[in-house]
């Protein structure tokens, strides 16, 4: 099919290309039911790879070059003129190898083999759907239409005003909207990505990381592990590619601000009409188990034998038909993210919403923030004078805003208090056919450990993703791909202790965080835990993601791994939830802004996002973020009206 092929970006030479093609056909070589690799895998990978922009080019280009100097020491030859099994053996050394060059080879194998399997052929093999069409009508409303500008058509610079201006429409910025303009206050939201509906939500891995992620997903944090964040920029933010995973804060977390932090109002009784706002917005109930699919099946199956707690999520798609692609837009609209439940309600109450326009300043005068100013992509600006400034931003980019804009305030808190949520999947290879891509791709949860800092949550991805995260090269790589539809995947994530921090420079957002022993230690007793629960649930190999550990298949294994002495990075670690680079506190020594989300050094500028959580909350944060907003509105419309 036509559409299934994107044209070629011309980031790499004709000799470069020729490196990559025979990197990419020692690692994916042909298999008993899968093309291996050639020159369409580069051509896709090369599109790919120049959509992130110039720095992953130069990157992989310098791997490249490397790759090729091992090859001339070992051999005298270019890594293109070596036998296949010279070849082999020099990539598989680097992939056993030391943290550096294992870490390299992950970066260039990564596209490579997404662009391998991003393939329809293999999909309709493996019986996942390749491409969702969307079904029955888009509705779009006139006041919808009359009420979102999209940066791209302002003709001339533009200003204007409002009562507050509120910048990123995620579970933060979209919640306060709603909430504000439906208390008949007038409201512009500004959002540095675009509208894009279900008709667009194709499912395909590269598409939509293009059109709903930051930096095509590679926002990645530097320190004693390299951790993948990614997060999104589109409207909706994040919650449009997010799993759906509604968890309340926990009543310890609760006590942890109101008892340690000082923030006493913040109690659960107290919060509880908040959150049940959101949910009755959100549609949020348990996840249907005709839609959990098999994966959850094997894990509740497992628990069984072992005793411990488990149950289904409860979720914001309260039409959900297992589609599988969550974390790309939903296709159904069944998930409620922002995009399609609090930013419609907000415009249907008079909000205004700019797209594709880049908040550069907050702008202040007098010790109070007075609205912001905006770019567009064409270079127009765009001025909103407004009674009171609202940054959700999130939690990456909303200090950098505030650096940018000279309003650190005397806190030394902002841009630091970063926590991650650190998370990490399996892979469980099994006898039975699993099938594990149509279906809710986290609908399922062992909360048995859940006090102790281990929430174990599912984590399916679609099938060129997950390849993609398989360790291995050569016929070991294709012989996992060839048991695909026998193939569970299903992840955890850790309460951390360890913090972060976000660096502004220039104008871009530096992440640093460096995981503690306590938090590597409890990470490998989470794959110890979930590898348990496989084996009971009748795995015969989990793949673990640990260097070292390529595959564990016996109670021996496990005890091996249990007296290793693990690293960060011998980790591969990824992470969904940065909280707290903004964090609230009862005056500016404990926090940038106060517990009405109020800056203590700016009037009239607020927080209300991801980056004003004052701990690692425990759970999946969409529902907190939002309840925090729901109250934060409430006051702040009780002040201006
Ligand atoms: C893959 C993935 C899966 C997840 N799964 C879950 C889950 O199942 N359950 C759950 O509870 N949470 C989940 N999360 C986390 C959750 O979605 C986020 O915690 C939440 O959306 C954060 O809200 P926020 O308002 O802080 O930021 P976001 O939702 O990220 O919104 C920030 C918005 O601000 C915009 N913006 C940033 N800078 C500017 C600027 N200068 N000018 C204009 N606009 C700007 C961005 O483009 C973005 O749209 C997941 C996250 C990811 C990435
Ligand atoms: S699994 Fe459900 S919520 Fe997720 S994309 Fe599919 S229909 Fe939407």
């Amino acid at each position: 099919m036509l559409h299934e092929v994107r044209v070629p970006r011309q980031v790499f030479s004709a000799a470069e290309r020729g490196s990559l093609q025979s990197v990419a056909e020692t690692v994916m070589p042909p298999s008993r039911r899968f093309p291996g690799a050639g020159e369409r895998t580069v051509v896709r990978a090369e599109g790919y790879m120049g959509s992130i922009g110039k720095g992953a080019p130069s990157a992989l280009r310098a791997i490249l070059r490397a790759i090729d100097a091992a090859a001339y020491a070992r051999h005298l030859r270019p890594f293109a003129r070596l036998g296949p099994e010279q070849r082999l053996a020099l990539l598989e050394s680097w992939r056993t190898g030391g943290y550096v060059r294992r870490t390299a080879l992950r970066a260039l194998l990564t596209p490579l083999k997404m662009a391998h399997f991003d393939d329809a052929e293999i999909y309709r093999a493996i019986g996942c759907v390749y491409r969702h069409e969307p079904t029955g009508a888009v509705e779009t409303p006139r006041w919808m239409t009359e009420r979102v500008t999209r940066g791209a058509d302002l003709a001339a610079d533009e200003q204007i005003d409002c009562d507050v201006a509120i910048v990123g429409t995620g579970a933060g910025g979209a919640v306060v909207a709603r909430e504000l303009a439906e208390r008949g206050l007038s409201v512009v939201l500004l959002e540095e990505g675009n509208y894009v509906d279900r008709r667009e939500f194709s499912g395909r891995t590269a598409e939509m990381h293009a059109k709903l992620y930051r930096s095509m997903t590679a926002t990645t944090t530097v320190g004693n592990t390299s951790i993948y964040v990614p997060v999104g920029r589109s409207v909706g933010g994040s919650t449009t590619i997010n799993s759906g995973t509604c968890y309340r804060p926990p009543d310890r977390v609760l006590r942890h601000w109101r008892d340690d932090l000082g923030l006493t109002e913040f109690t659960p009784d107290h919060m509880a009409p908040y959150l049940d706002r959101v949910e009755a917005v959100l549609g949020v109930a348990p996840a249907d188990m005709r839609h959990v699919g098999k994966v959850g099946d094997v894990i509740a199956r497992g628990c069984q034998k072992l005793g411990y707690k488990h149950r289904p999520l409860r979720r914001n798609a309260p039409d959900c038909d297992g589609q599988g692609v969550c974390c790309f837009g939903c296709p159904t609209d069944a998930k409620r993210s922002t995009n399609v439940s609090y930013v419609p309600l907000a415009l249907r109450a008079g909000a205004h919403l700019y797209t594709g326009v880049h908040v550069e300043r907050v702008l202040a005068g007098g010790g109070r923030a007075t609205g912001v100013r905006a770019t567009t992509r064409a270079g127009r600006t765009l001025t909103v004078r407004a009674r009171a400034t609202v940054v959700a931003c999130g939690t990456f980019q909303t200090p950098v805003l505030l650096e940018q804009s000279g309003l650190e305030g005397r806190s030394s808190w902002l841009g630091r208090n970063l926590s991650l949520h650190p998370a990490t999947g399996l892979i469980a290879q099994f006898d039975e056919r699993i099938d594990p891509f149509n279906a809710i791709p986290q609908g399922y949860a062992i909360e048995e450990f859940h006090e102790e800092g281990i929430l174990f949550e599912g984590g399916t991805a679609p099938a060129d993703m997950i390849a993609s995260t398989v360790p291995f090269l050569g016929k070991q790589f294709m012989d996992v791909a060839e048991g695909f539809e026998n193939t569970a995947v299903f992840g955890f994530m850790i309460e951390d202790s360890s913090r972060g921090r976000v660096h502004c420079r220039n104008g871009k957002s530096l992440i640093s965080y460096v995981m503690n022993d306590n938090d590597v230690a409890l990470v490998k007793r989470g794959i110890e835990i979930l590898t348990r629960v496989f084996f009971a649930a009748g795995a015969k190999a989990v793949l673990p993601g640990v260097h070292g550990f390529d595959v564990l298949s016996s109670e021996a294994d496990l005890t091996r791994l249990r007296h290793a002495r693990l690293r960060a990075r011998d980790l591969w670690i990824s992470a969904y939830h940065p909280l707290g680079t903004c964090r609230m506190g009862a005056d500016s020594r404990s926090g940038v802004i106060g517990p009405d989300h109020q800056h203590h050094d700016v009037r009239d500028l607020y927080v209300v996002d991801g980056s004003a959580v004052p701990s690692s909350l425990a759970v999946n944060p969409q529902i907190t973020i939002m309840a925090l907003a729901t109250r934060a509105a409430e006051r702040l419309a009780a002040r201006l009206s």
